[in-house]
């Protein structure tokens, strides 16, 4: 094989990889023909994988239809009893939304989504969750996801046909599968913490965890290190920081309460 051949088959190989990670779940999918234009929007991208949560009606003549020639995505398709089934094993949920919500939570634009999902690391799947037609995703089912993705619109006229919403974050996979990067948007109501607060917190906790005699002095190391990147992937903020810390405080009065009473 020469190099171009073999640098276009690591391409393949690697775009195949991902896109075999991700999960394209429908919830309380209302009318079989957007499930059978889903299939079709997922295979002309490259994926293949479609769970049904609760289908009013599957499999149907419709959705056959509107597959034209991605029929086998529908024989392929898991139908699932609840949405927990459908995400059983992902480590990565992102919930799709036509509008923003009041729950204030991280939203990302398709394109960022696509390239935090392309570098998720492990090897778990990544769901990416479409809601009913008429409704969208309930709150239940949006505090099961980790991000949510909003695809921008008219302001005005803002709620794509769910296939077409497939479509769009298929692309954005594929484009990202090739490509590569990731940024992440904050919620709007996020107050950065800045690394020298963040390192108070990381005393503060530390000292707490001693003093509630959780943290082993003698081997602090490997669950300071753990926490941090704990935190560090959450990003808290301001007032999340500040919650905690008045957690850790609250915990070590008690602790120093229990050693009162015990002398
Ligand atoms: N009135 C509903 C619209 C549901 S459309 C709502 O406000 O959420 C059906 C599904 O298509 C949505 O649940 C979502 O998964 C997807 N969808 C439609 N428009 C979208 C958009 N602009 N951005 C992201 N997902 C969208």
């Amino acid at each position: 094989m020469n190099s171009k051949a073999a640098q276009d088959s690591r391409l393949t190989s690697r775009v195949a990889a991902f896109l075999g990670r991700i999960r394209i779940v429908l919830i309380d999918t209302t009318h079989p023909g957007n499930i059978g234009a889903t299939a079709r929007a997922m295979k002309v991208m490259g994926l293949e994988r479609l769970h049904l949560v609760a289908p009013k009606v599957f499999p149907h003549a419709d959705a056959t239809a509107r597959a034209s020639g991605a029929d086998d995505l529908l024989q392929h398709a898991r139908v699932h009893e609840s949405l927990e089934q459908a995400i059983q094993g992902c480590s990565l949920v992102l919930g799709t939304s036509a509008r923003l919500r009041s729950l204030s939570m991280p939203q990302l634009n398709v394109r960022k989504a696509a390239e935090q999902a392309m570098t998720e690391p492990g090897q778990q799947d990544i769901a990416i969750l479409f809601g009913r037609e008429r409704h969208g995703l309930t709150n239940e089912q949006i505090q099961r996801c980790h991000r949510l993705v909003h695809i921008e619109t008219n302001p005005e006229y803002g709620s794509l046909n769910i296939a077409q919403a497939v479509q769009l974050m298929a692309y954005e996979l594929r484009m990202a599968a090739l490509g590569s990067g990731a940024v992440e948007k904050p919620p709007t109501d996020w107050q950065p913490v800045d690394a020298g607060q963040m390192e108070l917190f990381y005393e503060h906790l530390e000292q707490a965890l001693l003093d509630v005699e959780f943290l082993n002095p003698r081997q602090p190391k490997k669950l300071m290190m753990r926490l941090r990147r704990l935190f560090n992937r959450a990003r808290p903020d301001q007032n999340e920081i500040n919650i905690l810390r008045g957690i850790l405080a609250a915990a070590q009065r008690a602790a120093g309460k229990r050693q009162g009473t015990d002398d």
